[in-house]
């Protein structure tokens, strides 16, 4: 899942950014609002959070626009609480939904959650592959009855292969899906993480559900023990 934040206060932008990604996102943040059009209508978000007191454009005209290039990322926009902007208008111009500043990460992650649920396509919370439940929402995974702890963005890795499971999904999706712009490392970063993966989901229970596909990717398939 990647979202895009758009907030010129720095340290309210570098928050939310720590915020997310502890939560398993990649997140980009920009900081005016034409970078923020620019990112939104190129770069393919599930979500957007948008300032609207923003340098350049302002989040009422980055909405609109948006929406005028008929992009139908869902937008959740932040307001200050006695602002000359008030939120109605923030949802004429097409915004999704709304959080008056200042406001709790707690809220905040509540209010992405419904925003993904909402937008794009409709997908099951709860994906099972074979024995292998991974719970989107809860952010759990288990193996019949067995609980197996992953660490944030293992999860991400693991929710991408089961949202397409039985397909090949190439390494470049995953690092599109799971990490940030801010990630120039080496692709082989997506390795390192199906090998721990298969030692949290396979190893321990017989089982070989991460199939190698070589030259193409990998591909989550329903394995018997
Ligand atoms: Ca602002």
């Amino acid at each position: 899942m990647r979202l895009l934040v758009v907030e010129d206060e720095r340290e309210l932008a570098e928050s939310l950014r720590r915020g997310l990604v502890a939560e398993g996102y990649a997140v980009d943040v920009v900081h005016d609002g034409s970078t923020g059009l620019e990112y939104a209508l190129t770069e393919g978000y599930q979500a957007v959070i948008l300032d609207l007191m923003l340098p350049r454009l302002n989040g009422f005209q980055v909405c609109a626009r948006l929406r005028e290039s008929r992009v139908g990322t869902p937008v959740l926009v932040l307001t200050a609480k006695d602002g000359e902007y008030d939120e109605a208008e923030a949802l004429d111009t097409g915004a999704d939904d709304y959080l008056t500043k200042p406001f709790s990460h707690v809220v905040l992650l509540a209010r992405v959650r419904a925003l993904l649920r909402r937008g794009g396509e409709p997908r099951p919370v709860v994906l099972t592959v074979g024995d292998l439940v991974v719970d989107q929402a809860q952010r759990r995974c288990s193996r019949g009855t067995t609980p197996i702890p992953l660490t944030a963005k293992q999860f991400a890795v693991l929710a991408c292969l089961a949202r397409r499971s039985d397909a090949v999904v190439s390494k470049i999706d995953i690092l599109d899906e799971v990490w940030d712009e801010a990630y120039d490392g080496d692709l082989n970063i997506v390795e390192v993480y199906i090998r721990a993966l298969r030692r949290s989901i396979d190893v321990p229970f017989g089982r070989q559900s991460i199939e190698t596909v070589r030259g193409e990717g990998y591909r989550l398939v329903s394995a018997r023990a």
